[in-house]
């Protein structure tokens, strides 16, 4: 199975470019996100304090995360529930970004992230894929760009989805989370010494998604 992990910030087009490649490629793609969005949820909805452990922790064994690979992308369940719309809202990116810095939430997900890279060849997407995750994993990118064309492209996502958003809140929001997630104690966010740097800041849609097929052809040998 050949495993590619791709870390990087909030916004940085992650999870649409490691779609697309995936696809090019016949490879799983893997929105690890989504499980601490889905984590997130959990506790909000219980009405929960997301930043307290307190709160979080006891509930984790009831949680149930399940994910399912349709053609046009993961889905992911909550006991039983469909809730991949549901984990794109605002309130549970900061959610998501809160427990996620709680080392029993890390170790609750580890298995069932490195389960899927065993059983198939993946392209996995988060923070610490390529640190902590999937150590191993034959390609590993880091995928960047700057802050303020990061908010530019989330603002204009919000936008097209009808969200009454300002772009100074979404710029102040994906700093908020760069911080956080580099800063945190537990795998934090952080560049792989063995992972190509990717910057796709100036860079076009396709011409992101082409540079990390390139990459990982060139990199695993995969002609497909
Ligand atoms: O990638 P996405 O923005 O959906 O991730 C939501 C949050 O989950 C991030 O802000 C980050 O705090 C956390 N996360 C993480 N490790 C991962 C993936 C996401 O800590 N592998």
């Amino acid at each position: 199975m050949i495993s590619v992990a791709l870390d990087g910030p909030a916004g940085a087009g992650k999870s649409t470019i490691a779609r697309e490649a995936a696809r090019r490629l016949g490879f799983l793609h893997v929105d690890t996100g989504a499980l601490y969005r889905a984590i997130g949820l959990d506790a909000l909805r219980r009405g929960g304090d997301p930043k307290d452990p307190a709160q979080v922790i006891p509930c984790l064994e009831e949680t149930q995360i399940t994910l399912d690979f349709a053609p046009e992308g993961q889905r992911i369940f909550l006991r039983g529930e469909d809730v991949s719309q549901a984990i794109r809202t605002p309130e549970a990116s900061m959610a998501a970004s809160a427990v996620s810095a709680m080392p029993e939430v890390r170790q609750f997900l580890l298995e069932l992230q490195r389960d899927l890279a065993r059983k198939h060849d993946v392209i996995m997407d988060g923070r610490d894929i390529g640190t902590v995750v999937l150590p191993g994993a034959a390609v590993k990118i880091f995928l960047t760009a700057d802050p303020k064309e990061r908010a530019m492209r989330r603002y204009k996502e919000l936008v097209a989805k009808g969200e009454p958003v300002e772009f100074d809140t979404v710029l102040r929001e994906v700093e908020e989370r760069d911080y956080n997630d580099s800063h945190r104690a537990v795998a934090p966010l952080c560049q792989a010494e063995d992972a190509w740097l990717c910057d796709t800041t100036g860079l076009t849609l396709e011409g992101s998604i082409q540079a990390v097929v390139d990459h990982v052809r060139q990199k695993s040998g995969v002609t497909g």
